[in-house]
């Protein structure tokens, strides 16, 4: 899509292409989380990985339920962010030898995750809102309740112990 392509009129339109675009990421998560649960060392990370991957296949299934809403057929568009993040997330890991200061990579990576997604959410959720459709609103906010759940439980862990043994 070019700049002035005006494939996006509206905020309904917006709002469509920004749903598609947390699929394609929430997708991309699903597939990379597996490799994050195999780098992990610390056992109560790679549990905590190992939940998301379920919760993230479980939100996959309720952006499908937000685009049904909508009348429209799920559907990705390639988030150039979430690429990154992950991208990154691997270039950095493939660097560290040292086991716990792998761990205190990773959950800095996974958190720079969820905070893409709980900005995405929370946009998603206010214009849902704003345009009347309280249903998608709240389908949605299950979703962002999960990742700030994850993102405060990775914080807590990292605090409480991940980057002490990396130090
Ligand atoms: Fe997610
Ligand atoms: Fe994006
Ligand atoms: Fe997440």
């Amino acid at each position: 899509m070019g700049l002035f392509s005006s494939d996006i009129k509206t905020l309904d339109d917006l709002f469509v292409h920004t749903l598609q675009d947390i699929y394609y990421a929430e997708n991309q998560i699903k597939k990379a989380l597996p490799d994050m649960i195999e780098k992990a060392t610390n056992r109560e990370l790679t549990a905590a990985f190992k939940a998301h991957l379920e919760e993230t296949e479980k939100q996959i299934g309720r952006l499908e339920q937000a685009f049904q809403l909508l009348g429209k057929e799920p559907k990705g568009t390639t988030c150039p962010a979430i690429d990154g993040i992950i991208k990154e997330a691997d270039e950095t890991a493939g660097e560290i030898e040292d086991k716990a200061v792998l761990d205190a990579a990773i959950v800095a990576n996974a958190q720079a995750v969820e905070h893409y997604e709980i900005t995405r959410y929370g946009t998603l959720i206010a214009w849902a809102n704003m345009l009347g459709r309280s249903d998608c609103a709240s389908v949605l906010q299950q979703n962002l309740d999960e990742e700030k759940a994850t993102d405060s439980k990775l914080n807590s862990m990292a605090l409480k112990r991940v980057n002490r043994k990396a130090a």
